[in-house]
């Protein structure tokens, strides 16, 4: 029981949300809002990280659940946490950064984050993918430089800071500086000479280009897993381009469930073939056919479990090691009626025998119904209704609550 499903909502996960699914709601949601991608989303990049820092925390989570917005922002409890900026909250998920704190080396620009979907089959044989994009590369013309040489001249307004103070008079005795951008470079420190200004970047010193990269899917990757390409970034004068960096994303395939190495499915058996043996066919991720045998007598039950060793996924960098391929079985009973009075005689008569029941004096007869979940719920919030009460309800709640 959680007090309110705020951040859950943000993330939209389910307050019985695991870690793994947390991590998965925040990457979806991170990129997709990410002020580079999408420069209007407004607060949503920050409610996202903030619901994620506070959801992937184990003590955090549990005075949220506990307490709501209220008591992990410190309210009357004080909770007193420390928390990032949205910013870093990607990074360390992204792995990025290495760029803040104290530098050692060039300084190193951003790296781009691009989310690459890949499908369990790609991911059981190795597959390449080629992936195109737009980059900021140096201008080749000027080299960056944005004019002929010499044009570049330091900003008299900013005196090369980009920065420009304000000094407000707010009431005898009282002043406020206002820093803002230097309107007259934009930040930049300088200005070029209209007349000398590179033609090809219109003095911006960075083009755009189209670059195709590829990227090599290895047999094993994983939900999640990021391949760099150092330092092929956005290129920016007097910086060391970062890195782009692929994450991918499996897709959720209609036959296979993947946990860790292994392969699920579930398997449909008639409830003949559950007794009395059955071969069925399996297409693998690659396209083979798997023959599964079950020999005469070997009595499969419902919601058995079985593996096949070696027929799950291929181990990263181990790729001639697999995983198991686990099935788990349904059986299908024959509907009820369908069975005729000489059918159930021969059943009978070879099936285990039935026990015996005494039944006593007194006994009471009963008759069996359908059970339908949500008609009981419908009786008992009707009843509520009635009472105009829930006692017994919430104090039901606190005992759920206590055992925790
Ligand atoms: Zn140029
Ligand atoms: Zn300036």
């Amino acid at each position: 029981m959680v007090k309110e499903t705020g951040y859950y909502d943000i993330l939209e996960v389910k307050p019985t949300a695991t870690d793994a699914e947390l991590k998965k709601a925040y990457r979806k949601l991170a990129l997709k809002y990410h002020p580079d991608k999408n420069p209007d989303a407004g607060d949503k990049f920050k409610q996202i990280s903030m619901a994620y820092e506070v959801l992937s925390d184990p003590k955090k989570r549990e005075i949220y659940d506990k307490g709501g917005e209220e008591a992990i922002k410190g309210g009357a409890s004080g909770a007193g946490f420390d928390f990032h900026s949205p910013m870093d909250i990607f990074d360390l998920f992204f792995g990025g950064g290495g760029r803040r704190g104290p530098q050692r080396g060039p300084r190193k620009g951003k790296d781009v984050i691009h989310q690459m979907k890949v499908s369990l089959e790609d991911l059981y044989q190795g597959a390449t993918r080629k992936l195109a994009l737009q980059k900021n590369v140096i201008c080749s013309k000027c080299e960056g430089i944005g004019g002929k040489e010499g044009s570049v001249q330091k900003c008299t307004n900013c005196r090369g800071t980009g920065m420009q103070v304000r000094i407000q008079q707010l009431g005898p005795g009282m002043v406020q500086q206002i820093q803002s951008v230097c309107a007259e470079c934009r930040g930049e420190g300088e200005v070029i000479d209209p007349k000398h200004r590179c033609k090809n970047c219109n003095g911006k010193k960075i083009t755009k280009e189209r670059k195709i990269l590829e990227v090599h899917i290895d047999k094993g990757m994983r939900d999640n897993q990021q391949i760099r390409f150092s330092g092929e970034g956005d290129q920016e004068p007097n910086l060391e381009p970062g890195d782009i960096v692929i994450v991918l994303d499996e897709q959720e395939h209609e036959r296979f469930r993947r946990r860790g190495n292994d392969l699920i499915m579930t398997m449909q058996l008639e409830l003949v073939e559950a007794l009395c043996g059955f071969q069925k066919t399996v297409q693998t991720l690659d396209g083979r056919t798997l023959v599964i045998t079950n020999l005469p007598g070997e009595v499969v039950k419902h919601q058995d479990v079985k593996c096949v060793m070696g027929e799950g996924m291929p181990i990263y960098r181990d790729p001639f090691v697999k995983g198991r391929l686990i099935i788990q079985f349904t059986v299908n009973f024959p509907p009820s009626g369908s069975l005729d009075p000489a059918a159930i005689s021969a059943l009978e008569a070879v099936l285990p025998p039935r026990q015996e029941v005494i039944v006593p004096d007194g006994a009471e007869e009963c008759t069996l119904e359908d059970f339908d979940p949500s008609q009981e719920q419908r009786h008992r919030s009707q009843g509520m209704e009635a009472y105009d009460s829930d006692d017994e309800h919430s104090g039901g709640q606190r005992v759920q609550c206590a055992s925790h």
